[in-house]
């Protein structure tokens, strides 16, 4: 038996891109005086999944996961378990114990999935973390679907095949090495990886030895594609590489998405003056162009500091959020599986559902945005602006 019809969102209100309900939420009971509460779901049988992390109450994945579960007609639900480090361990054999179908994992015990798991696929195993857990009758099974949720993010979403190309990542976190192995996976001719610390870049080399190495910033000038995958242009903060002095694309955060940026409406409140820089670990955006592809894996703001300077450059662009979606569609099918109703995901989160079918067409730079005034093109709505070669 699936869920009763709409239970996948809160009523009264739509979500938006950040997760947040537009409208006002009402307070107290909505019941007419006298009137009888029915509750008819959840219920006993309901399956429970949800996402571990600290912090979680930001996450996207109960709106994404649940949206998904409602359109599949799925009696599952998905929740957020703000759980600290000292209590993962626990709090995993506690859902384990309740019988849980499984877990997303975020930040920070990520690593801490991929060491409690009774078996690891392939890929955990190389990488050291997993961000999804099984409850399997033999036990804890670890996944990532991180990287594979990247490549199909490209593929279907910025038709950019890694097959062959030369392709650079900012960072060397949990999200780099993902995007290192999985492009390594997909036949990238060479990947050049800048972080603002050597020890961990070559870690992270040593995932893909053909064809990884630690590189230079401005190696990264002409390049096919350039994963952004530090935190660092979340809020525009930027720290130099040890043996880079970094070229100063200063701009103003007016010019950038701010915080509160709407992808669904397009509305944003500027918050005028303060001065950011877009230069992360050295790489400079600003000296970006036509036929590269910049991605940046944060989604929020939609358009980083850094991804506005390289779209004003010529580049293309493209967010975080179609990872995201990627990653949390092969999550659903390792569950439960089925396949996941991509489209109908996107649009929960402020996305055009034709992306998922691959229908996303690169669209140049208008002069508004050139001028980082105007509009900016929400980038759920196509994820891509500027020029690529697909
Ligand atoms: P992480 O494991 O903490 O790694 C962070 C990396 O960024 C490290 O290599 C670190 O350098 C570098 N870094 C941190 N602050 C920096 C700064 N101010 N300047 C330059 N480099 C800096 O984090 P993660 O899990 O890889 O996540 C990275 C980003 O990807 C986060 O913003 C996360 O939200 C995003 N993400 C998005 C998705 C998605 O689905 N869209 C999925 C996963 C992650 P050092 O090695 O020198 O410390």
């Amino acid at each position: 038996m699936g869920r009763p019809p709409g239970t996948g969102q809160p009523s009264g209100s739509q979500p938006s891109a950040t997760g947040q309900p537009s409208g006002s939420q009402p307070s107290g009971s909505r019941l007419p005086p006298g009137a009888r509460p029915t509750v008819v779901w959840p219920t006993a049988a309901t399956e429970v999944v949800g996402v571990i992390g600290f912090p979680v109450r930001h996450s996207l994945s109960p709106l994404l996961h649940n949206c998904a579960f409602d359109v599949m007609d799925l009696d599952w639900s998905y929740l957020a378990f703000e759980v600290s480090p000292r209590l993962f361990g626990q709090a995993v054999s506690g859902a384990e114990s309740l019988g849980f179908r499984g877990l997303s994992v975020t930040m920070p015990h990520k690593d801490a999935a991929a060491r409690l798991a009774v078996r690891r696929s392939v890929t955990v195993r190389h990488l050291g973390a997993a961000n999804t857990l099984i409850f399997e009758p033999r036990g804890v099974f670890a996944e990532s679907t991180d990287g594979d949720g990247l490549l199909d993010d490209l593929r279907k979403g910025a038709l950019f095949d890694p097959d062959g190309r030369h392709c650079a990542v900012i960072g060397a976190g949990g999200a780099a090495r993902a995007a290192v192995l999985a492009l390594a996976g997909a036949g990238a001719k060479e990947i050049v990886i800048v972080n603002r610390s050597r020890p961990s870049a070559w870690r992270s080399a040593a995932l893909a030895p053909k064809v990884a190495r630690v590189g230079r910033p401005d190696e990264l000038i002409g390049m096919d594609l350039v994963v952004q995958a530090t935190p660092a242009s979340m809020s525009g903060v930027d720290r130099t590489g040890d043996e880079v002095v970094p070229v100063g694309a200063a701009m103003s955060r007016r010019d950038a998405a701010p915080a509160n940026f709407d992808a669904v409406t397009g509305d944003e409140s500027a918050v005028p003056g303060e001065e950011v820089s877009a230069v992360i670990a050295g790489v400079d955006p600003a000296r970006f162009g036509a036929g590269q592809l910049v991605v940046d894996l944060i989604y929020d703001p939609a358009l980083t500091p850094f991804l506005l300077e390289a779209r004003r450059h010529g580049a293309a662009v493209r967010n975080g959020l179609g990872m995201l979606v990627h990653q949390a569609a092969r999550q659903i099918q390792l569950w439960t599986g089925a396949e996941a109703p991509v489209s109908a995901m996107w649009a929960v989160v402020g996305g055009d559902a034709s992306e998922a079918a691959g229908d996303v067409r690169p669209v140049a730079p208008t002069a508004a945005s050139d001028e980082g005034e105007g509009e900016l093109s929400p980038l759920g709505e196509a994820g891509v602006s500027g020029p690529i070669e697909a």
